[in-house]
């Protein structure tokens, strides 16, 4: 009798210890790793119109290469939120822009959000993992600004046209676009982005907008006091 509780009680170790393990890896394989820490705080917490970073303050964001969703984390719950919110920043009244990325939000990974001028309706497309492929066609020097660079704008130089390779957002397969025009120069300054690069990099001149200034004189660039990244 003693001997045989005995036995039970040593092999409920190894049982224990065998369904530790397993709740472990369950747990492991239930955490989105899409995203740090920080960027699943930003993304859960942000409301609909997230907060945009800004250059000086948040140049350490801003200025990190992203990286690509891996298979596995192109299926992430929270990729699709943080899809719905940065396209409802770069389309609210306050922002009004043709594109934003991802480090604009404080997410140092490769989604971008473009509107397609050379679309009928011209919608705005999500595109994940944008790589450019090749650069090609004439040069033209065009104005451009960065709701992540307050109150500036700049001519800078652009290639006419792109060959841009990425993931389509609802399939998640692969796919390739030769895009041209006003479109192909978004598609640079947002995959720019992606790379830690601004157009301030790239322009001729800089200047202050004054149209920039006197429509977003009401706009609130405060921080969220709950945002998780450290000034820099
Ligand atoms: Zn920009």
């Amino acid at each position: 009798m003693n001997d045989t509780v005995k036995m039970s009680g040593r092999m409920m170790v190894p049982v224990l210890l065998a369904l530790l393990v397993l709740a472990g890896l369950l747990l492991l394989g239930n955490r989105d790793k899409a995203f740090d820490k920080a960027g699943r705080q930003i993304i859960d917490q942000s409301g609909e119109v997230m907060y945009l970073t800004v250059i000086g303050r948040d140049s350490a964001v801003l200025r990190t290469p992203s990286a690509d969703f891996t298979p596995k984390q192109l299926k992430s719950a929270r990729l699709k939120t943080l899809m719905d919110k940065m396209l409802s920043t770069v389309t609210s009244p306050q922002q009004d822009g043709v594109g934003i990325a991802a480090p604009q939000v404080g997410i140092d990974k490769r989604v971008i959000w473009v509107q397609r001028f050379d679309k009928p309706g011209e919608p705005f497309e999500c595109y994940l993992n944008p790589h450019l492929d090749s650069l090609w066609g004439e040069i033209t020097h065009g104005p451009e600004g960065c709701l992540s660079v307050p109150p500036m704008r700049g001519l800078v130089p652009r290639y006419s046209a792109v060959k841009v390779s990425y993931i389509h957002p609802e399939t998640l397969e692969p796919r390739t676009e030769t895009v041209e025009g006003y479109t192909a120069i978004i598609f640079q300054h947002e995959c720019d982005h992606l790379e830690g690069i601004l157009y301030i990099d790239k322009a001729d001149t800089v200047f202050v907008s004054e149209s920039w200034v006197q429509e977003r004189q009401n706009f609130n660039y405060d921080r969220p006091s709950w945002w998780p990244l450290q000034n820099n």
